[in-house]
């Protein structure tokens, strides 16, 4: 019986990408799903797709607004009567330099990265702590280890989001209820033609480096493995996630690729 047979698991950035591949793997591991992004035709679509659609519950909802943080995760929770595993996924990338990014757009990329996946965690977890088991995943990035050109924000939510649930996680210690940090490369998903451009456009085209990246059905399965492990971290891409050890072991080596690696 796989892992996912008998939980309820709560997925934001449902809509495309690595939240709509995580969607179907775990629909096909027999887990009962709840799916937010605003597009709710595309939740709808997707449901269809599952092997049993009525397990399968849209909370489509525009995370940007702070208002309905509480109200959704009371709604994920009454569902099931409980929620077993919240995949905080939602995000939106980043390309322009730091002086082109208007202030607006620094606190709209934080808002979804930072503060909407802390403020849907605090709102699942008393329920989870007070049943003593649940999971908490958030989607970080290798940007979560190094800022990369035309990514500052960007780069500096997924660093926030990394040490905020590294310290949840020790906070959560012997509650019953664990932490995973996901780190993905890159994965070819719709990333980048939404990411905020300069002016506050969007950058409207998927970059070379995205278009070549791992498969999102291969980085749902790695997920959804290491979730089902209870692994506290994930590293999943191609060998750009090396990137991660080399900050570590040889700085000034990957402070002179980094450069090289602002989008074309
Ligand atoms: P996509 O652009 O394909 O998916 C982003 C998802 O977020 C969509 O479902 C979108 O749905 C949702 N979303 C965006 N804005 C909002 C909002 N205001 N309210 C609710 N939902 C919203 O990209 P990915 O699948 O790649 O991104 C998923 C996560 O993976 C992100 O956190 C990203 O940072 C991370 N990641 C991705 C990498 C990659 O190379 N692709 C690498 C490292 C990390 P909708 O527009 O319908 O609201």
């Amino acid at each position: 019986m796989s892992w996912y047979e008998d939980k309820v698991v709560w997925i934001t950035g449902a809509s495309s990408g690595i939240g709509e591949s995580l969607a179907l793997e775990l629909a096909q591991q027999g887990a009962t799903l709840l799916l937010t992004a605003r597009r709710e035709e595309r939740l709808s679509e997707l449901a269809e797709r599952c092997p049993h659609p009525d397990r399968v519950h849209s909370l489509p909802a525009d995370l940007l607004d702070e208002s309905q943080w509480a109200g959704l995760a009371d709604r994920a929770t009454a569902v099931a009567g409980r929620l077993d595993v919240l995949i905080n996924n939602a995000g939106i990338s980043q390309r322009a330099s730091a002086q082109n990014t208007l202030a607006t757009d620094v606190r709209r990329l934080m808002e979804l990265n930072f503060f909407a996946p802390v403020g849907l965690t605090n709102a699942v977890l008393p329920n989870m702590i007070a049943r003593g088991s649940g999971r908490i995943v958030i989607i970080s990035s290798v940007s979560g280890y190094i800022g990369t050109p035309f990514r500052s924000t960007y780069a500096a939510s997924k660093h926030a989001v990394r040490g905020y649930f590294d310290s949840l996680r020790a906070e959560l210690h012997g509650s019953g209820v664990g932490v995973t940090i996901v780190c993905p490369g890159y994965v070819r998903t719709e990333l980048s033609l939404n990411a905020v451009s300069k002016e506050g456009r969007s950058h409207g085209r998927t970059d070379e480096v995205i278009e070549r990246g791992l498969d999102p059905r291969r980085c749902a399965k790695a997920i959804a493995t290491a979730v089902a492990r209870e692994r506290s971290e994930l590293h999943v891409g191609g060998k750009e996630i090396y990137a991660i050890y080399l900050k570590r072991f040889a700085p000034k080596l990957i402070e002179r690729i980094v450069p090289g690696l602002a989008p074309k």
